[in-house]
């Protein structure tokens, strides 16, 4: 499957490193750190979300889908997949107006549930460097515009499959009461109780106005914004703000004991 064209080094990576040693000094002098880490287009791939969805619905709903399912049989990879599920199916070549009315109504009862968030796909490294940031002694903080009544349990569900940590000591699971909620209100808001909590250390985002956000909020933090998918429109990226492709590190980064 392809992705956007990258190097096999992670420019990001001692910037990465960097926040992992910074918790442990606080760590060691006995300070509390936050990491907060958006999961949508950060933690996760959704695309394969998507394609899952739109291949079941292909076959479920065979004769009510025929563009759909003619699609899956050219289908090659993943960057048929676009933020906007008009644009993936007009890539797709599905074209009529009923069709797509459809799909996207199927496919919204799906993405947005507990069942089918297991079809995300961690990015490159992202589980290796939470876990770390966690053992570091930072409380690792998941901060996510999904909300509680459709989608907490799969969210922890998918955290625990890949093995995030999750529900453990030094966690937390922050989604949204209410689905309708603005997501950058939501995030604003949030913020200002996560402030109260102890040092925000690292900011992780794919949106820019949410990574924006959160760096004004933050300025002391490291603020990274995950180069995925995001919001058409999406304001310019404040200075100061990193940008990484992945989570990975080099192989001999990993300091022993
Ligand atoms: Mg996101």
């Amino acid at each position: 499957m392809k992705r956007t064209k990258r190097s096999g080094t992670n420019g990001g990576a001692p910037a990465l490193e960097a926040v992992v040693r910074a918790v442990e000094e606080r760590t060691a002098a006995g300070r509390s750190t936050l990491a907060i880490f958006d999961l949508d287009g950060t933690l996760f791939d959704n695309r394969t979300r998507t394609i899952f969805i739109l291949r079941e619905i292909s076959e479920k709903f065979d004769g009510k889908a025929p563009e759909l399912a003619a699609a899956f049989e050219r289908f090659q990879d993943l960057s048929a997949v676009d933020y906007s599920l008009d644009v993936t199916l007009k890539k797709m070549g599905v074209k009529h107006p009923a069709e797509i009315a459809f799909i996207k109504q199927e496919w919204a009862k799906r993405f947005f549930s507990d069942e089918y968030q297991k079809y995300d796909m961690p990015i490159l490294g992202a589980k290796a460097y939470v876990e770390r940031v966690h053992k570091a002694g930072a409380t690792v903080i998941y901060l996510t515009g999904r909300d509680v009544g459709r989608m907490l349990v799969g969210t922890t569900e998918v955290l625990r499959l890949y093995g995030f940590p999750v529900g453990v000591a030094g966690t937390m699971t922050i989604v949204k009461k209410e689905f309708e909620q603005d997501d950058e209100i939501f995030k604003k808001e949030v913020s200002e109780y996560i402030d109260r909590l102890g040092e925000v250390m690292a900011v992780f985002e794919n949106e820019p106005a949410n990574s924006n956000i959160l760096h004004a909020r933050f300025p002391g933090a490291a603020s990274f914004f995950v180069v995925t998918q995001h919001r058409p429109g999406a304001p310019e990226l404040e200075p100061g703000i990193r940008q990484i492709q992945d989570f990975r590190l080099p192989k001999n980064g990993a300091r022993p004991g």
